[in-house]
């Protein structure tokens, strides 16, 4: 690479990427974010053009695609010519290595960045064992966690496998594993990335003729974190991969942890003999929680708040926003962020109850939705008949709308699996399969968008509620 960093861009992406993540309403919008940015290994200008440098051709093509124009509007808003012009580019410099970056490696000196390990996401340094709350939700989860701390590799444990639904502190408790074991010994190789970027690492390795190289990085892991492998998507030469690593990596007794919003048998599209394996270490659970162990949550999240929440307050999140973690997080940063403005006023139930408005209006349609009318408003959109969604016919006059009013029950209720794939008389793998299905759609499909959007306002909820 003969382009230089310069302080002035760095500084510049600094700033155009806070103001782009400050947009952000929703946590799980900004963590998304947050984890595609963090595939940037380094900014840099050549004449008027703003260089974005990626670990992997897939990251600089897939962000190109979906935040180009996003990033210009921030450059701009950050102090960037207008006539700036953004360009994405595979950093070929950025050569394997296996060693965890502390922090997003973008601007930092080439000599530095060669031990940047491309594969692997930032951890979140928050998402430790002492910032994690125990309660009867996830006690199981949390010591099996710390029985892999204790020991990584050991047979009982090994996999890892924590299941539940979204939001309830699954990617926190793995990477506290990560994290505690980094701590323990610095120079563990450790490995923490989703599903779907491990599928895309192998692809491109692939395309790019690395097949081989991938194949030997992922062997030499001391710790392998897979999130979400829900994602793991149907490809037979990218299960055979995953089994053949993971059967290299027990066999030398490395550690391997996955988190996933259904159990094993559940999952779809994954090989049965991959189940299998999946199942073979240790499987656990994490709960919604109770209502002690939510105050006890907003409790921790609070502490260092400065002026500080009083109890009265945490009491209310804890007993009106009960769907997940995630959201008593949102609500509780609206309430700081009101105290910091007005530190005075006494946060009554009155004024609480105002300032969560949009909180609890989630909650109570989330309650309110059922399987039942889902599956009726959306039969009515299409005019079929309620009997076509749950029967079991695959044409694609009567896939799109059964698979359609799965994604709603899925998205917009807290329903679970099991009582989904119950009400839609299927098997979980196929809910699971027709809500992504859908997910992908939308992506593209404008029609589709339009008709979710009305069905949705005839179910009384907008988009953003989706979960
Ligand atoms: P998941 O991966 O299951 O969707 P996350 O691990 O991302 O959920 O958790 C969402 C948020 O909730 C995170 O900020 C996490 O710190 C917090 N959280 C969830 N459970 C707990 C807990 N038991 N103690 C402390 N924080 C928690
Ligand atoms: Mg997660």
């Amino acid at each position: 690479m003969n382009e230089t960093i310069d302080i002035n861009s760095k500084l510049l992406w600094e700033r155009a990427r806070n103001i782009y993540l400050s947009t952000l309403q929703s946590e799980e919008d900004k963590s998304q974010v947050e984890r595609y940015l963090s595939m940037i290994t380094a900014v840099t200008r050549s004449g008027s053009k703003f260089v974005i440098l990626t670990s992997n051709s897939y990251a600089a093509d897939f962000l190109k695609m979906q935040y180009a124009g996003k990033l210009k509007s921030c450059l701009d808003l950050a102090g960037g010519e207008p006539d700036l012009e953004i360009e994405f580019k595979f950093d070929e410099s950025s050569k394997p290595a296996i060693v965890m970056p502390e922090v997003p490696k973008y601007g930092l000196p080439q000599s530095e960045r060669m031990s940047t390990f491309s594969s692997t996401m930032p951890l979140n340094e928050d998402y430790t064992f002492e910032e994690f709350v125990r309660g009867p939700s996830n006690s199981w989860a949390l010591a099996a966690a710390q029985g892999v701390v204790a020991n990584p590799g050991k047979s009982g444990y090994n996999p890892l496998f924590i299941h539940g639904g979204t939001g309830l502190g699954k990617t926190h408790l793995m990477q506290a594993i990560g994290n505690e074991l980094r701590r323990r010994n610095p120079h563990l190789a450790i490995c923490y990335l989703t599903a779907e970027t491990f599928l895309n690492e192998y692809v491109n390795a692939l395309k790019n003729g690395q097949a081989e190289s991938f194949r030997n990085r992922y062997r030499t892991i001391d710790l392998l974190m897979v999130d979400d492998v829900q994602f793991l998507q149907k490809g037979k030469q990218f299960q055979e991969e995953f089994f053949n690593t993971f059967n290299a990596l027990q066999q030398a007794h490395k550690q391997i942890v996955m988190t996933s919003d259904v159990a094993p048998k559940n999952l779809p599209l994954i090989e049965e003999r991959l189940i299998s394996r999946f199942e073979g270490g240790m499987v656990q659970e994490i709960e919604s929680p109770n209502y002690e162990t939510r105050l006890a949550i907003l409790k921790k999240k609070s502490e260092g708040m400065n002026p500080s929440i009083p109890d009265n307050a945490l009491e209310y999140i804890a007993d009106t926003i009960k769907s997940h973690v995630r959201a008593m997080e949102g609500a509780l940063r609206k309430v700081s962020i009101f105290r910091t403005m007005d530190p005075t006023t006494r946060l009554t139930n009155e004024i609480l109850s105002r300032l969560l408005n949009d909180f609890i209006e989630k909650e109570k349609s989330f309650k309110k939705l059922t399987i039942e009318e889902i599956q009726r408003t959306v039969a009515k959109k299409y005019s079929i008949e309620v009997d076509q969604i749950l029967s079991v016919e695959r044409t694609q006059s009567l896939v799109t709308p059964r698979q359609l009013a799965m994604y709603i029950a899925r998205k917009f209720t807290t329903k679970g699996l099991p009582e989904i794939a119950d009400q839609f008389k299927k098997k979980h793998s196929t809910v699971i399969h027709g809500v992504k299905s859908i997910e992908k759609r939308l992506d593209v499909e404008e029609e589709l968008k339009m008709n979710l959007e009305e069905i949705l306002s005839e179910l009384g909820c907008k988009f953003s509620d989706k979960i």
